[in-house]
């Protein structure tokens, strides 16, 4: 089945019943990428109530808020769960740090996006390789760069199958679920974070600001991307 029909075939489907039917099929060789982010704790507690040796992975970039590690630590109690945990390669960045200098994102988009290639994309690759899929919590109301997301897509970049499960979910519908779930979730949420990312690369954004405006608030919002997401469609599986 290509992702066409897959996307036909789940288009009523909930999350859960998307969850399901993909974690089943191919077991070890799947994997939820967590930023420990709201959406990515509902897919969490649903990923582990459905099988909870499902594999979960988590990218330390190095410059994270504490608030993002409390997450983490809350839902490995409360799951009696472990992240998958990647991290760059200790090379790069000392030598990115050493000839950039430790705030170089702020510099030129140029220097963002290699600090995002180093921290971040590098150790998705590794996070990735040998899976057949990956299940993301990506939202088309997320922003421009996000509106035209399917829930099953063609990952180019990574050459296997992407899963949105929430894809059509509002930010209603994801608060609605952690609360009548009780799910752990980052405080930083409740203080004007939509969004959180990097320490010095997010900030708290007005009330009913833009989700993604206090990530990279530097840029301009086509740019609000760090890669990880950067797949091309072309309906195959
Ligand atoms: S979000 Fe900022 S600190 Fe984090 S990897 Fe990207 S540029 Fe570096």
């Amino acid at each position: 089945m290509n992702t066409d029909q897959l996307n036909k075939r789940f288009s009523k489907s909930t999350a859960e019943e998307i969850l399901e039917y993909f974690l089943k099929k191919f077991s070890e060789k799947i994997v939820l990428a967590s930023s420990l982010g709201l959406e990515d704790q509902v897919l969490t507690d649903m990923a582990l109530n459905i099988d909870p040796s499902a594999k979960i992975f988590f990218i330390d970039t190095g410059r994270h808020y504490q608030e993002t590690y409390d997450v983490a630590s809350e839902t490995m109690k409360r799951y009696s769960m472990q992240y998958e945990v990647y991290f760059p390669d200790t090379e790069e960045v000392e030598k990115m740090m050493k000839t950039a200098g430790p705030n170089s994102f702020y510099e030129s988009l140029e220097l963002r996006k290699k600090c995002c290639e180093i921290r971040k994309i590098k150790p998705l690759l590794r996070a990735l390789k040998n899976r057949k899929a990956w299940i993301t919590g990506l939202r088309r109301d997320q922003g421009i760069t996000r509106a035209n997301i399917e829930k099953i897509e063609w990952d180019n970049a990574h050459n296997i199958i992407k899963i949105n499960p929430i894809a059509q979910w509002t930010i209603d519908m994801v608060w609605d679920y952690i609360k009548k779930r009780d799910v752990p979730y980052n405080r930083l949420h409740k203080n004007g974070f939509p969004s959180i990312g990097c320490l010095p690369c997010t900030r708290a954004v007005a009330n009913g600001g833009d989700i993604r405006s206090g990530r990279w608030w530097w840029e301009s919002p086509e740019h609000k991307e760090c890669g990880l997401h950067s797949n091309k469609h072309n309906g195959r599986e």
